[in-house]
């Protein structure tokens, strides 16, 4: 039997079409598959490995803390170094009252512990969530996604939890004393990039403020770099109560974490104490791999991410592409309808350019690239990707 009909035999499937490429190596921005195809990868694991794929200082970091140890304890327990100096590395890159991060494995459980703390701090149930929002795969994540075709075959769901227009500003007013939070990405991501106005980002901040509700950013897809800040929320001239990272977080290795300040923290300590525990959460070698990732982000990278947004927006014109939205390298590239969408998408991988889909906004497809991508690659791939339309348009 192949590879491939094992995967399909004996891996469970998400879907009837999963891509299937056959990975040999990855590196940089490139993907090579099992016959040696070589393929620039505008997708990065779904913007993880922001900082390319197997970059040198992640890999010797990873290979450093194995030869130390790996696994020795569930989270909190024991005092590990590479999980206090991430923690500490990401308290001094954020504002202050940011200072205290739990950490935790996937973007789904920082939102689930944000949650769980929010409720608990405040002593108030209701949540409120954005139409259209992504926020992952577990229950309390998908109580608060804003996308009923994914959740309906899952009720019920979280109870009190309502949903607002993402970026309008009346929906505001819902916010109130009964609300413990609300949870908002300052881009949607899986919405097909959709970018919230300044005016409304700073009115929702005061309404949470006015109301004693936290406020949690998502930043699990805009985080790290990915729209040209490290986080998002520096481009609105606003913070968080809570910050939720996943993604790009590890350069590869599974990591996430909800960050909140330690006044807020605390609450999830007492009555009942261990509020929100995990096994693997802070494992030292994600921590590590994590530690390195973010010194290679403060190290100069995300200067040039606007410029080489900026570019793909000027190279990816043609009759057939309706718009190119975006920020930094979170692009989402809108055609008339889903079926162009996929013959182009199938095109651009037979000819070594992967894309990929969004949850909700089938008429687009999503360009997150490494950060590390080069000008001549940017260019490279965008002929591809012209040249591909005109194939099959
Ligand atoms: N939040 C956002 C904004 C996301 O884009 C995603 C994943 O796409 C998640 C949460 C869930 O992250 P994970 O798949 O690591 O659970």
């Amino acid at each position: 039997m192949s590879l491939k009909d094992l995967f399909l035999q004996h891996t469970a499937q998400t879907s009837d079409h999963p891509v299937g490429i056959e990975v040999a190596k990855a590196e940089g921005v490139y993907l090579y598959d099992t016959n040696g195809k070589r393929y620039i990868d505008l997708i990065a694991g779904i913007a993880v490995s922001n900082v390319g794929h197997r970059h040198p200082e992640v890999v010797a970091a990873i290979k450093n803390q194995v030869d130390h140890y790996m696994h020795v304890m569930a989270y909190g327990e024991y005092v590990q170094q590479p999980t206090i100096l991430l923690a500490k590395a990401l308290a001094d890159a954020l504002p202050q009252h940011l200072n205290t991060s739990y950490f935790v494995n996937s973007g789904t459980e920082a939102n689930e512990g944000a949650l769980k703390l929010a409720k608990r701090h405040t002593g108030r149930t209701q949540l409120i969530a954005c139409k259209n929002s992504y926020h992952g795969s577990t229950h309390g994540s998908l109580s608060v996604t804003g996308n009923e075709t994914k959740k309906h075959a899952f009720r019920p769901l979280l109870p009190d939890i309502r949903f607002i227009e993402f970026n309008r500003e009346e929906d505001i007013q819902h916010i109130t004393e009964k609300t413990a939070a609300v949870i908002i990405e300052p881009v949607q991501g899986d919405a097909g990039v959709r970018i919230p106005s300044l005016s409304y980002m700073q009115q929702l901040r005061a309404q949470c403020t006015a109301t004693g509700t936290l406020l949690i950013f998502d930043e699990v897809q805009t985080g790290f770099g990915r729209t040209g800040s490290l986080f998002a929320f520096e481009q609105f001239g606003i913070t968080p109560d809570v910050l939720t990272l996943a993604k790009g977080m590890g350069a590869g290795l599974p990591i996430g974490a909800f960050i909140a300040s330690h006044e807020i923290m605390t609450s999830l300590k007492h009555a009942p104490m261990l509020g929100h525990i995990t096994t693997f959460g802070g494992n030292p070698v994600c921590c590590a791999a994590a530690l390195a990732n973010l010194k290679i982000l403060q190290g100069g990278l995300l200067k040039d991410v606007h410029t080489k947004g900026a570019l793909f927006k000027t190279l990816l014109q043609h009759p057939e592409i309706r718009e190119v939205r975006g920020i930094g390298l979170m692009l989402a590239v809108e055609f008339d309808s889903f079926e162009t969408v996929h013959k182009i998408f199938h095109e651009c991988l037979k000819n070594g350019v992967v894309a990929f889909w969004f949850l909700s906004c089938n008429n687009s497809f999503r360009i997150a690239p490494p950060l590390t991508i080069s000008e001549d690659e940017i260019r490279e791939a965008c002929d591809i990707i012209l040249q591909s339309i005109d194939n099959v348009c």
